[in-house]
């Protein structure tokens, strides 16, 4: 348990940020806090670099609405500090406290706490042993070992309320670690790419980390480090949990045509202007946003909702059917005000409420959907044509 969250043992897996903000700045902390929270963070890491840090986090732990994990290098003292504050966790750098007695002494009073601790292994740190025996590379087996001798120093104190991570930038690098880690040791796992960078390269190295892991079974707690607002690590855990079934949705899921020939609007654009108007809120739901109405309504039939355009205005449909027409430039307002409604009521209302205008919109629909297939033909992306053209040259 990293305060009342539980990690690990079949646990939901759980996503983690960390704050920018000094630590000392309470007021800034805890609204960066609320930010992650608001966003889909479970449990947030603050930095304890210093003694005014932990003087801040004794301020900020008890009014933050997420447990509070406390990250240490080097200085041994300040993860007594931090427990002293009241953190749920510590995260302590094998690499960067040594000496075995400082080891032991967080670890004991960390025990009769009942604070659980990280292991943060990371590729550009690890013990000199470590470096002489695996001649100066960083390799998955050295990680490894570094989680090890600090899990061994802990069994000397008869302390394992321990979670590990083995992070490297390099994603083959981590998830050989993390492989080989999770056939070595029975305790919770936090996966994470360190130091992924910028989106959206960063975003798609850590995905491409963390989902790999989690395909496998291997991973219960999940940090993107990403070079961003850390709201959108957060954002881009809950997502990717959401997309792989294993976290229930909380947002909503827009979905999108990728836009074709056939497209009557700008598909980019409103998409964008749709995910804009929903945010972060609450809603459950999968909103589509499909270029044409010739094949949208068919394609996103799964969706909750969506909006197809056609001839200048939008085929609004709930679970394929359709609802309502509205002009081109309320899209937008219609779909959320159609989520809205779903969320508070569910589909069957929606369709009921529709009663009135549903064979219209049907209708017009089916007018449109005619009219554009007259114009375009069957091919309206001109397929055929370049193949007969290809044809011609050769
Ligand atoms: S056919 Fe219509 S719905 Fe499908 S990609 Fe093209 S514009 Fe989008």
């Amino acid at each position: 348990m990293v305060g009342d969250v539980p990690v690990g043992d079949g646990a939901p897996i759980t996503v983690q940020s960390m704050t920018t903000t000094k630590t000392a700045d309470v007021e800034g902390t805890l609204q960066q806090i609320y930010d992650l929270a608001m966003a889909g963070c479970d449990i947030v890491r603050c930095t304890c670099n210093e003694i005014e840090a932990a003087e801040g986090l004794a301020r900020i732990v008890p009014r933050s609405p997420v447990p509070i994990v406390a990250d240490i290098h080097h200085n041994h003292r300040m993860a007594l500090a931090a427990l002293e504050a009241g953190v749920q966790c510590l995260r302590l750098n094998p690499g960067n406290i040594r000496k075995p007695e400082h080891i032991k002494t967080v670890a004991r009073d960390a025990k009769d706490r009942g604070v659980p601790i990280r292991i943060g292994v990371n590729g550009g740190w690890r013990h000199p042993d470590l470096y002489r025996k695996y001649g100066d590379r960083v390799t998955p087996e050295a990680m490894v070992e570094s989680a090890q001798m600090e899990l061994a120093y802990f069994d000397e104190v008869g302390f394992d309320d321990v979670k590990i991570s083995v992070k490297a930038s390099s994603v083959p690098l981590m998830v050989e670690a993390y492989r080989q880690l999770a056939d070595t040791v029975d305790h919770p796992l936090h996966l994470g790419v360190t130091e992924a960078g910028p989106v959206p390269g960063g975003l798609i190295k850590a995905t491409a980390g963390i989902a790999t892991l989690l395909a496998e079974g291997i991973g219960d707690t999940i940090r993107y480090s990403l070079t961003a607002d850390p709201v959108e690590e957060a954002r881009a855990g809950r997502a990717l949990l959401e997309s792989l079934g294993l976290r229930e949705r909380r947002n909503i899921d827009l979905i999108a045509c990728p836009s074709c020939g056939r497209a009557e609007i700008d598909v980019i654009e409103v998409a964008q202007q749709a995910q804009a108007a929903f945010g972060d809120r609450d809603l459950p739901l999968q909103v589509a946003v499909m270029g044409c109405v010739v094949n949208g309504p068919g394609e996103a039939r799964d969706a909750d909702l969506g909006i197809a355009a056609g001839n200048k205005r939008g085929h609004l449909f709930v679970r394929g059917q359709n609802v309502a027409v509205v002009p081109e430039e309320e899209m937008v307002d219609a779909l959320v005000e159609w989520a809205e409604y779903i969320n508070d009521h569910g589909v069957e209302a929606a369709l009921e409420r529709a009663r009135a205008t549903r064979e219209a919109a049907r209708r017009a629909a089916a007018s449109d959907r005619e009219d554009l297939l007259r114009a375009q033909g069957s091919d309206a992306n001109r397929s055929e044509q370049r193949v007969e053209l290809i044809r011609e040259l050769s």
